[in-house]
């Protein structure tokens, strides 16, 4: 996960810098009144050191307080009213722990009975006439508020409306905007949008806005804030983003001279015909690839939607033009596989392929390695040892990595050779939703396939509760029968959790119990050792085990075409993403297959893979359930959090910004800007 740290570490940077130039000669924490160094201590716990970090403490939400209209409120609805104490509050103590207070409250041209509870303390507050605004359940029957909170101030005709922030110990909220306002009162707050889309966009002062936020007047004004905030925020990281695309981009790469004639003829023979998905990324790798920029591309797809045979085509087009390609696999099961594959489409050509693995013998090895200086090796496969391991190449020209693994500059460096920067081709089965794209693969350049290759059926997915488990395994045993396959899925191995749901070993028990007598089961799981893994996928493919219970340890990309089930216990604790992940493992060929989702939870969330099998829809519900979080087994770095953009709602602003940045990067309209910024940019130089 490189490149996530190279950009964590250039986006902190770049905070690092804001927040400096911020600080400066400007304000210190220390310098605010009413602020004293135990206050500081307990802000530096929650990491406020500066001015600026009290500022961009966004409040997480607001509670608008309206006068509630107590002729349309409903019983128990949610009241807020304001008015004057009519009766002195009496108390009574319901246990030690425990207290009710009740008084009248006089709202103008209404009597009301106000309880609330544990309030004792307040009573001497409360005397006749004074102003209290109260909220709470409004008891419509008994013409009561249940107050849960009371507050000493009269609301206005205007709605008011408070902040909420995440506590801090020895701050309330108010302590918390007023010293942000105290703060933007003094300090000019430096401004990271270039005027030139200040002007353009009419965005309203940085420091007003950031009051708004803090001290919000009314809605509309706190909307059009915090989007410009939000905007900032965006702009600044895909400039970001930008830069570091732009620079991919500008290295040099090789400048093949290949027609697309030549590429063509190589896919009209290829033994099926490719969709119109496949045809369209091969088509953008050649144009990368013919450039003379180094090709930094991203094809992203479903499960079985046919990246290989993009790489292969790519594979065949650094051929012609003279280079190696080296083609790295996760996992060594799924390298065998596609030396498999690539070997039986480069057949008829005169094309040179190894395979190295970690079980290839010394000797062998050293014969590879030879081969690969002389060039006597057209296209090598392997793990990601290919590019640790320093291993020469006569002229690496391409370089594919399956599944995710991405380079840094550094590890990018490292497959220079002799001058020649390799084009790189990224290959993806976690289609992941536009927006999040953006953001994690801002800086490649991406090709999407869509659409399954023809004559694939779709596999068909049924939702079954704990209480069918007579069904699902009738469903199963007709697959079994028609001498299929099945994956069978546990979702953890802890036994501390058996309780919560049935542990590996149980399952495997109960298939066991189910169909032992009559076929074989096999079991998977992360605690056993790779070879020991291995044998048991082997067993799995040569059909020699039948029923293979796993944690989701399954291969990604393995591929067993005789496989036509996989059954998911306790679906609930998957992310959709994951789900349909998993799903991909059958339906591989023409035979119908099946998913059974066993849950008796969220299964609702669990219709959306019923209804569709298109991962990029998925991806983009999972995303509006569950956010970024945890999706996509991409774990959420700190370049990822925004403070205040939500990028599921965000989406249209973060275009916004990406076309803005990029064209402030194209027009340099750096020039035209004041010099903080031409600092701000040439800190983003200096980084890499
Ligand atoms: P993935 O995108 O998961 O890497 P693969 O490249 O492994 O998918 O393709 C899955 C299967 O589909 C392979 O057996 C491959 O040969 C086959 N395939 C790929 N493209 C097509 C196509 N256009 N028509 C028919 N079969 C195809
Ligand atoms: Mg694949």
């Amino acid at each position: 996960m490189q490149h996530f740290s190279e950009k964590m570490l250039t986006y902190e940077l770049m905070y690092t810098i804001i927040s400096y130039r911020n600080k400066g000669d400007k304000m210190n924490l220390t310098d605010i009144k009413g602020l004293g160094p135990s206050g500081i201590n307990n802000l530096k716990k929650v990491n406020i050191l500066t001015c600026n970090d009290l500022l961009s403490y966004y409040p997480f939400r607001y509670n608008v307080l309206t006068r509630s209209n107590l002729d349309t409120l409903e019983q128990d609805e949610k009241i807020i009213m304001d008015g004057v104490v009519y009766s002195i509050p009496s108390i009574y103590f319901i246990n030690r722990r425990m207290d009710k207070m009740t008084f009248k409250l006089n709202t103008g041209n209404r009597l009301l009975t106000v309880i609330i509870f544990n309030r004792a303390f307040l009573k001497n507050r409360l005397t006749l006439n004074t102003g209290v605004t109260l909220i709470g359940k409004y008891d419509k029957k008994h013409n009561t508020i249940v107050a849960s909170d009371i507050r000493f101030m009269l609301l206005s005709g205007e709605p008011k409306i408070e902040p909420v922030y995440h506590s801090i110990t020895g701050f309330s909220y108010k302590k918390i905007s007023d010293l942000c306002f105290q703060i933007l009162e003094k300090d000019e707050v430096v401004d990271f949008v270039p005027s030139y889309f200040v002007q353009k966009y009419h965005l309203m002062d940085k420091n007003v806005a950031l009051k708004n936020v803090h001290n919000p007047l009314n809605i509309d004004n706190l909307k059009a804030s915090v989007n410009r905030l939000k905007y900032e925020e965006l702009f600044i990281f895909m400039l970001k983003m930008t830069y570091l695309k732009n620079k991919k981009g500008s290295i040099c790469g090789i400048k093949r001279d290949i027609s697309y004639d030549s590429v063509k003829e190589f896919m009209d023979n290829l033994p099926f015909k490719l969709t119109v998905d496949q045809i369209v990324s091969v088509q953008q790798i050649y144009e990368d690839m013919v450039s003379e920029k180094a090709m930094n591309r991203l094809v992203q797809g479903d499960v079985g939607s046919g990246k290989t045979i993009v790489a292969i085509c790519a594979m065949y087009i650094n051929y012609l033009s003279g280079y190696q390609s080296a083609m790295m696999a996760p996992t060594e099961i799924l390298a065998i596989q596609h030396y498999e594959t690539v070997k039986k489409i480069f057949a008829k050509y005169d094309i040179k392929v190894e395979i190295i693995t970690g079980k290839t013998k010394m000797s062998e090895k050293r014969k590879i390695y030879t081969a690969l200086v002389n060039g006597d090796i057209n296209i090598i496969i392997g793990t990601h040892a290919l590019i640790t391991e320093k291993i020469e190449y006569k002229n690496l020209g391409l370089v594919i990595t399956d599944e995710q693994h991405r380079f840094g500059v550094h590890q990018r460096g490292n497959l220079k050779n002799k001058g020649i920067t390799p084009d790189i081709l990224y290959m993806s089965a976690t289609p992941i939703p536009r927006t999040y794209a953006l953001t994690v693969y801002g800086d490649m350049d991406v090709s999407n396939i869509k659409t399954m290759p023809n004559g694939r059926k779709m596999v068909q997915t049924f939702l079954k509760s704990d209480k069918e488990m007579k069904d699902v395994l009738m469903m199963m045993y007709s697959q079994l029968r028609e001498n299929h396959q099945i994956y069978v899925v546990a979702p953890l191995i802890e036994d501390s959790e058996k309780s919560d749901f049935e542990s590996i070993n149980d399952l495997y028990e109960k298939m066991n119990r189910a169909f032992g007598h009559k076929y074989k089961i096999g079991i998977l799981h992360g605690k056993l050792k790779n070879n020991e893994k291995e044998a048991i996928m082997n067993d799995f493919k040569n059909n020699d085990i039948q029923i293979l219970v796993a944690t989701t340890v399954i291969e990604v990309g393995v591929d067993v075409s005789n496989a036509t089930m996989i059954v998911i216990f306790d679906a609930y604790r998957f992310g959709l993403s994951t789900l349909h992940q998993l799903r991909g493992r059958v339906g591989r060929n023409d035979l119908q297959s099946y998913c059974l989702l066993v849950s008796n939870r969220e299964t609702k969330r669990l219709n959306v893979l019923v209804e569709t099998n298109d991962g990029f829809k998925i991806s983009e519900e999972d995303f509006l359930i569950r956010g970024s979080g945890d999706l996509f087994g991409i774990k959420q770095s700190g370049d990822m959090v925004f403070k205040l953009s939500d990028l599921r709602k965000d989406y249209k602003l973060l275009l916004k910004a990406k076309e803005d940045s990029e064209l402030f990067l194209k027009e340099n309209l750096i020039s035209q800007e004041d010099s903080k910024f031409k600092e701000l940019m040439k800190q983003c130089v200096n980084l890499d």
